[in-house]
């Protein structure tokens, strides 16, 4: 059965928690950080930070919001970096959870274009081409135990669950949000396992909130376009 995660933007307070055991579950090293004038630290997801507490702040009618996006990778159903990399031992689909799971045989792929192809911009390359990215914690869920990033959350905001019943969750904390805030609603839930709750147009929150294509056109694209790279690398005298 597919597993799912639930979002709750508006219960996070950015403590962190979920970033910082995300790190400690997977053995990986903290970054440099600085002050750029933001409490966003490091300041991008990469190779070694498979989730990031993204936070902007905001001024809407007339009151300054502190706006926090707890981002990972949204399991894509039909996943356009799974499509493009065609190489099951390098990026598979786990079959017990729906995860989408990189091995460290990326580093035969092109990153670049695996990079392209998500349409959230998630996936981040080692100096040797490697990628990495949040991998649900499958070692812990397939042991019965939670994600790391919602174990650890003390608001609920990381919920993680069967995909039925976090849609339910889902709709149940919407019809509740939007009684405070009209523009409330959930992000592209028929597409990802990865379901977002956010207060206010999800743009401000972050671009890649939404997809920038949706994952399962974008998956159709890639395959036909692999369909018929040999019909134009004929018709062009390249074998
Ligand atoms: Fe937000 Fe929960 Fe992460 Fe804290 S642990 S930053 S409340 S999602
Ligand atoms: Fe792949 Fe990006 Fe979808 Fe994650 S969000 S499964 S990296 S396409
Ligand atoms: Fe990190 Fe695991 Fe949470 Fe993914 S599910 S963001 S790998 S702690």
């Amino acid at each position: 059965m597919s597993k799912a995660f639930f979002i709750d933007t508006t219960l996070c307070t950015a403590c962190r928690g979920c970033q910082v055991a995300c790190k400690q579950w997977h053995d990986l090293p903290a970054e440099k950080t600085s002050n750029r004038g933001t409490y966003q630290n490091p300041p991008d997801l990469s190779f070694d930070t498979y989730k990031l507490v993204r936070m902007t702040e905001e001024v809407i009618d007339g009151k300054l919001n502190w706006l926090f996006f707890p981002e990972q990778c949204r399991h894509c159903i039909e996943a356009p970096c799974l499509e493009t990399a065609g190489d099951a031992s390098a990026i598979y689909q786990d079959a017990a959870t729906g995860a989408i799971i990189y091995t460290a045989n990326t580093r035969h792929l092109d990153a670049d274009e695996i990079i392209e192809s998500c349409p959230y911009n998630v996936p981040r390359k080692a100096e040797d081409g490697t990628l990495a990215k949040c991998d649900m914690c499958i070692d812990r869920v397939h042991n019965g135990l939670l994600p790391a990033c919602v174990k650890t959350c003390p608001t609920g905001t990381m919920n993680f669950g069967s995909r039925e019943e976090m849609l339910e969750l889902a709709e149940k904390r919407l019809n509740v949000v939007k009684k405070s805030k009209p523009k409330a609603l959930l992000l592209d839930t028929d597409t990802i396992n990865v379901i977002y709750l956010v207060a206010e147009d999800p743009g401000l929150y972050y671009a890649n909130a939404v997809a920038s294509r949706s994952p399962a056109f974008m998956t159709r694209h890639i395959a036909l376009r692999r369909m018929f790279r040999p019909l134009t690398r004929a018709a062009s005298g390249l074998s």
